[in-house]
């Protein structure tokens, strides 16, 4: 294997040329289609579709298997997804349930050991390093955001702080005391946190973290960049799902151009979410996803939900693992007002980018007679929520103007005072949906 020059790299994995992955992808391909097929459900739609691992013969015969879909996995609850006899397998873990009933997912140990690697290599391209000091501010337990990332953090070699998610107090003192450099934190709660240090007089300048890691949930451009400055750290983009074991997924390196997708690990195709036609390079529909490596509980092209497409284009670091585009939403998310489609993701990067307008927000869907309507709680920066009312008056127009710019529709905008809208500790929750109660 030829190397790209001068290619820091953490697994050699990562320097696989674009021929060297294709070519591991076919041979993992066969290999995957043989394991699933151990499973009553996969023996059965594999068979439907005449898919055996004999017949795939090049990449593209990917799409000769069905697509699973949530509600699948959900069918198969408990067990029938599984490949292996139970007592090889040795870690469950569920999705967070943004949407629904929660689907678990089970690992063997070797599954583990792939994923801790996947999210090791994750954290190197980023710029984590051996002596960093890292700090998982996500929540164990199901949750994939906690163990997940704690195991590739110590695989990479950092001393891991398990501080698990919320108490905003604990967190900074264990940053404080032990000096740590590298953070794993839910942009929302990375935003709220700022927040918090505004109140406690803590100027994040003095705080020695260098890097955060922020995934898990939506964001915007504009949250990252209001991370990085009002936090003092560089933030890179960490994307994953439980159904493709959770964080190690896809993850910006230090260019911050885009996700570099391990496609050694995974088949990645993007799909027109209503024809399921492949879409070109480009353009953005909906991600499906094959894992390649996993043997407890394989999953082929998975329909994610979550909207994105690849970039074109090389990457200055020299990985040719193609890289995704921020997420821009699933495809669940979209609320439909007055017959114009939205992402709650439309809404961040517009509020985000006023400078009189705080850390947090919410979407209010609510129904006038027969029509659904829309209202933003914005919550201002302290010092620019004064009782002079026709200074507020004039921010919540403007909000409501560059609102309307994005979306097409003039939603009803209230601002309100800083700290004050319901905060989770967990993934945000952008929309809430009070639609049929009249109001
Ligand atoms: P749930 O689907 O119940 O939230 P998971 O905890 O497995 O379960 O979360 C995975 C989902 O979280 C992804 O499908 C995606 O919608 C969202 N997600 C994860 N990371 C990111 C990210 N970096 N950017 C945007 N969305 C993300
Ligand atoms: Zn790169």
């Amino acid at each position: 294997m030829t190397l790209p020059q001068n290619m820091d790299y953490f697994d050699r994995a990562e320097a696989l040329s674009r021929d060297e992955i294709e070519a591991l992808q076919l041979e993992r391909l066969k290999h995957v289609v043989e394991i699933a097929s151990r499973s009553p459900f996969y023996q059965e739609r594999l068979a439907e579709a005449g898919v055996t691992a004999d017949s795939i013969k090049s990449l593209d015969d990917v799409r000769r298997i069905p697509y699973t879909t949530k509600d699948d996995l959900r069918g198969q609850y408990p067990y029938g997804l599984t490949t292996v006899p139970t007592d090889e397998l040795v870690r469950l873990h569920a999705s967070s349930g943004t949407t629904g009933a929660p689907t678990v997912i089970f690992h063997t140990q070797a599954d583990l050991d792939q994923w801790a690697s996947l999210m090791a290599r994750s954290m190197f391209i980023a710029g984590v390093r051996p002596t960093d000091v890292f700090q998982n501010m996500a929540g164990y337990g199901l949750f994939t955001g906690g163990l997940g990332i704690h195991y590739g953090a110590e695989r990479l070699g950092c001393l891991t702080i398990p501080a698990g998610a919320g108490n905003s107090k604990r967190q900074i003192k264990l940053i404080q005391d032990f000096n740590v450099s590298v953070l794993h934190i839910i942009p929302s709660y990375a935003l709220y946190l700022v927040t918090y240090l505004e109140k406690e007089g803590i100027d994040p300048k003095t705080l020695p973290v260098r890097i955060a890691l922020i995934g898990a949930e939506p964001h915007t451009e504009e949250a990252r960049l209001r991370i990085e400055e009002l936090l003092n750290v560089k933030a890179y983009n960490s994307y994953g799902l439980s159904e493709m074991n959770g964080p190690g997924v896809a993850f910006e390196c230090v260019h911050q151009n885009g996700l570099h997708v391990w496609e050694d690990a995974f088949i990645t195709e993007i799909v027109d979410p209503e024809t399921f036609e492949p879409l070109p390079e480009g353009e953005t529909g909906e991600l499906v996803m094959t894992t390649l490596t996993r043997q407890g509980m394989p999953i082929l092209r998975y329909r994610t939900k979550d909207l994105t497409g690849f970039l074109p284009g090389d990457c200055p670091c020299g990985r040719e693992h193609r890289r995704l585009d921020r997420i821009k939403g699933r495809t669940d998310d979209m609320i439909i007002i007055k017959g114009v489609n939205i992402y709650p993701m439309q809404v961040e990067q517009v509020l985000l980018a006023i400078p009189e307008v705080g850390q947090n927000y919410l979407i209010e869907l609510y129904s006038e007679g027969y029509i659904d309507q829309m209202r933003v709680k914005v919550e201002l920066k302290e010092e620019h929520f004064v009782e002079d009312m026709r200074a507020l008056g004039s921010i919540q127009k403007r909000i409501s103007s560059r609102l309307r710019d994005e979306l097409l529709i003039t939603p009803k905008v209230e601002v309100v005072q800083h700290n004050s809208l319901p905060k989770t500790e967990g993934k945000a929750q952008r929309v809430s949906d009070m639609r049929q109660e009249v109001s």
